[in-house]
């Protein structure tokens, strides 16, 4: 059975055929899934979402993109739903993203690490968006994250940072970028990575697998980031199917 920890099936890329989407992903042997959410309108639906498919769960949480949305009681309301959400089980995706100028580094960091805290408070997993925002990223979990436990999604840092967040103990998220030719570094990554600590996901609807480059993303695809895992340790993709869904359920308490 395969796990795509990260595919926003909420996105209204999918508005007109979402029920075929999850049945094609069924078809693809793809049996647990999880909706991260980017602000709190997107939690709320990830949520919702959530609640009417079996093997679908939720993160909750404000996207370093949409910080300078938060607002005073958006923590309380992350806070409930983590507490009270039978199928909420990270925050998440939160983090860093420095890609483009706006919103301000400083908004970023005060909104990530107030979710940082909430997440170590409550003693659940942290799903991590780090775009070229590595070193900020690290300093604020070992200053804010003692005991955090989490993934790293779409990872995409030097093999020095890969040592670290070992030792922090977090997970590594691979996704359809790991298929494209010239993914070198990632290759490399996802080739030296203790198999326990490799997650796989699609981060649809965005970042297509190079077998369907320039479509629509979906969760059926997670399977090709299974087989090039399979190809880069010389292992059959079943097995790599087996111990990556192995981890997240252990990760995320499923
Ligand atoms: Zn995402």
């Amino acid at each position: 059975m395969l796990f795509d920890t990260h595919c926003h099936v909420n996105d209204s890329a999918y508005d007109a055929d979402r029920e075929a989407v999850f049945k094609r992903a069924a078809a693809a042997g793809v049996g647990l899934m999880i909706c991260p959410a980017t602000d709190m309108e997107t939690s709320a639906q990830c949520i919702a979402l959530a609640g009417e498919h079996d093997g679908l769960y939720a993160a909750v949480g404000i996207h370093p993109e949409e910080a300078a949305k938060a607002k005073d009681g958006d923590l309380d309301q992350l806070r409930q739903w983590l507490t009270e959400e039978k199928k909420v089980v990270a925050v998440g995706e939160v983090g860093l993203d420095y890609h483009w100028p706006e919103p301000s580094r400083e908004i970023q960091k005060k909104v990530f690490i107030d979710q940082v805290k909430l997440a170590v408070d409550l003693d659940v997993p942290i799903i991590i968006h780090d775009r070229e925002a590595h070193g900020d990223t690290l300093d604020i979990l070992r200053q804010y994250g003692k005991g955090i436990r989490g993934v790293f999604h779409c990872y995409s840092g030097s093999l020095e940072m890969t040592d670290e967040l070992l030792r922090m103990g977090f997970y590594f998220g691979f996704d359809g970028p790991l298929t494209y030719p010239n993914s070198k570094r990632a290759k490399r990554v996802a080739s030296h990575l203790p198999l326990e600590r490799m997650l796989i996901e699609t981060d649809c609807p965005y970042l297509t697998p190079q077998a369907h480059r320039g479509q629509r993303n979906e969760p059926a695809y997670v399977r090709y980031v299974a087989e090039e895992i399979a190809n880069l340790r010389g292992l059959d993709v079943e097995e790599v199917a087996g111990i990556t869904t192995e981890n997240a359920r252990r990760l995320f308490d499923i």
